[in-house]
């Protein structure tokens, strides 16, 4: 053992010591993933070194082959895993394995609910591990160095996995990382070679380096121990080398959980090489549940890059757009040079036609997806939908593409659940309809009740419930889908085309010819409140409704400007009234100019209630309301 230099104990980040306990408490059942979590540590750690040594080949230190060895010892209850590839300083070593850098983990954490069984799935989606070892360990010490620091500066990290950590600078002759797990007692079946081989078979076959461990060699007695014989357990080529009928799902699985960091399995991957002008094959990922932070802008996201079998960079963003960040996998180009750097990726047409290759294939499997599987292709919605909604304002080229692939709650269903899809929905359209009628709203429980969609119940005409925060600046982008043109029901002066018969649209002039006198009163009653007063055909039970002008700003993106401090361009509603309803008649008949505006102004504040604003005087609105209510008790 080497001398110790100075010696100090650190607390884990508060985060860790949460992830730790969460951890070790929820992950028993499924203990052996601690291995495949450090090898793929160890994997990494050699791509880096491989990255690095390209510019500083002096990094290689003599060039060994680079590997991954695990060992075992029955007796000392340890497993001991060691690779050559980039190691840790002091200093990486304090914050690589005493903290989280993923940002937006503290809030993470306090949706912990302490229910272990709610919590572990939680874990999922964060990703498990360095600190998986101590699932089966009870204590772990890793002696690592990084690649071109002297022998001398070594560290060893050690800790019982409960608060804090030792770090201590040692010697180390060897460049790179070696992790001793001290079993717990309960746990000694892994040091055991057969147990290791076949996890290592299971789990990380797909490293595409070596994983050697000790051969069984009998000892002759009487004769010195034999040296140590190392045979590799795992293939040991690059998975998305390999055909693509060649590889089983279980090995995609795998390699899915390494190349993510992830902790379950992907829900649909696609594999493919395209030759010709350009060469290179791209082996890309739907992940099942989102992370937590695929809303954090500095999230990591983008695919793994390989330049000829190569690692050159982990989250190469510029060859997806950010409406798919969430879309994990590799790509292995041919035609990119070893030294690419991100600057240079932005700029190089070369990626901008592979990224429209690599766009089309993710929403090609998205497509496939949901026509097969629509069970699942619900649950990626769940999880994705919102960044999916982002895809017509960022990537004009596929606008009816993605369209196809949006899900939206609609007045077939009853429950606001995002299922219905736009060719669903033009498939059972009415005979006669030429467009997509949506309406977009606060809840869902506002929309569903909206006074708007009364005509559309009347002649049973589906119209989609949109109430996501994004939904009317997405409709701002999408004008048709498959040639018919979408139409906001609470905007402007509703034409229902075909739908209507001519009966049905002479009826309508006729009684707009008698209710002129109306309309005329009540644009002096309502005065600068409206824009304009109208004869509705869209109401069967409701006495009145605001329309919204069709240019005006709706009341979601209303919200939305001003939240952010935006001056908000002034706009009136339309205010349209239902020539039927027993009120309207009762105004109609109203004498007292007085009674006629108070009247109209309540159904008036009644119509912005409806829609989900909130009056700009409420308290004249109880007034009014209590003198009338006054006025029928006596
Ligand atoms: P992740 O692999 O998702 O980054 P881990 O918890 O598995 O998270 O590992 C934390 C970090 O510790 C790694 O990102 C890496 O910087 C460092 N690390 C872990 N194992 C090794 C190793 N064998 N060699 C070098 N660095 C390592
Ligand atoms: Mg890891």
């Amino acid at each position: 053992m080497s001398v110790e230099t100075q010696k100090e104990t650190l607390g884990f980040q508060t985060e860790v010591k949460q992830l730790l306990h969460l951890m070790i408490h929820s992950l028993y059942s499924n203990k052996e993933i601690f291995l495949r979590e450090l090898i793929s540590n160890a994997s990494d750690a050699v791509d880096k070194l491989r990255f690095e040594a390209l510019a500083k080949p002096e990094l290689l230190e003599g060039g060994a082959e680079l590997k991954i060895r695990v060992s075992f010892d029955k007796d000392a209850k340890t497993v001991t895993l060691e690779d050559n590839g980039i190691g840790m300083s002091r200093e990486d070593a304090v914050t690589h394995l005493g903290t989280i850098a993923k940002s937006g983990t503290a809030d993470f954490m306090k949706h912990l609910s302490g229910d272990q069984k709610k919590d572990s799935h939680l874990i999922g989606q964060f990703g498990v591990g360095f600190y998986s070892a101590f699932i089966v360990a009870d204590k772990v010490d890793v002696f690592s160095r990084r690649a071109g620091l002297a022998a001398s500066e070594g560290v060893h990290w050690s800790s019982k996995g409960e608060g804090e950590f030792e770090i201590a600078t040692v010697e180390k002759a060897d460049r790179g990382t070696r992790i001793v797990l001290h079993l717990k007692s309960a746990e000694d079946e892994f040091a055991d070679g057969w147990r290791l081989r076949n996890i290592i078979k299971k789990y990380s076959d797909h490293i595409a380096l070596p994983i050697e461990l000790p051969k069984e060699v009998a000892a002759v007695e009487g004769e010195d121990k034999p040296a140590i014989e190392w045979e590799t357990v795992n293939r040991a080529s690059a998975l998305w080398t390999r055909p693509r009928t060649e590889v089983k799902d279980e090995e995609y699985q795998e390699f899915y959980k390494h190349v993510a960091h992830d902790f379950e399995n992907p829900l649909s991957w696609s594999h493919n090489k395209v030759e010709g002008k350009l060469e290179y094959t791209s082996l890309l990922y739907v992940p099942t549940r989102a992370p937590f932070d695929l809303y954090q802008r500095e999230a990591p996201k983008g695919l793994k890059l390989y330049v000829q079998r190569v690692f050159v960079m982990d989250q190469a963003e510029s060859f997806l757009p950010l409406y798919l960040r969430f879309i994990k996998g590799v790509v292995d180009s041919n035609d990119l040079s070893l030294n690419v750097s991100r600057e240079i990726l932005q700029k190089d047409p070369i990626i901008d036609s592979m990224k429209s290759a690599l766009t089309k294939r993710v929403l090609d499997m998205l497509e496939k997806l949901a026509k097969n599987e629509s069970e699942q292709y619900k649950g990626f919605w769940k999880n994705f939908g919102q960044v999916m909604k982002e895809g017509p304002a960022e990537d004009f080229a596929n606008k009816e593409k993605i369209a196809g692939l949006l899900r939206f709650a609609s007045t077939q269903g009853d429950d606001g659940e995002q299922v219905v899809g736009l060719a669903d929905y033009l498939a059972r359209a009415k005979e006669g309809q030429d467009k997509i009628y949506y309406l977009t709203g606060e809840t869902y429980a506002q929309v569903k009740n909206s006074p708007h969609l009364e005509v559309f119940r009347k002649k049973g005409i589906e119209v989609l419930l949109l109430t996501d925060r994004i939904d009317e600046w997405l409709m701002s982008y999408l004008n048709d889908f498959d040639g018919k043109s979408f139409v906001d029901v609470a905007r402007g002066d509703l034409d229902l085309g075909n739908l209507d018969s001519e009966e049905d649209k002479k009826a309508a002039e006729e009684v707009a010819k008698s209710k002129e006198g109306l309309v005329e009163r009540l644009k002096t009653a309502l005065g600068d409140s409206v824009a304009e007063v109208r004869v509705s055909h869209r109401l069967t039970d409701s006495p009145a409704i605001l329309a919204i002008g069709e240019q005006d700003l709706g009341l979601q993106m209303r919200q939305i400007l001003e939240a952010s401090g935006q001056k908000v361009p002034d706009s009136k509603p339309i205010f349209e009234f239902n020539p039927a309803h027993p009120l309207i008649e009762k105004l109609d008949n109203e004498q007292s100019d007085e009674r006629f505006g108070d009247l109209s102004h309540i159904l008036f504040d009644q119509a912005a209630l409806a829609a989900g604003d909130s009056l700009k005087d409420p308290a004249a609105y109880v007034r009014r309301l209590n003198k009338l209510l006054v006025e029928l008790s006596v």
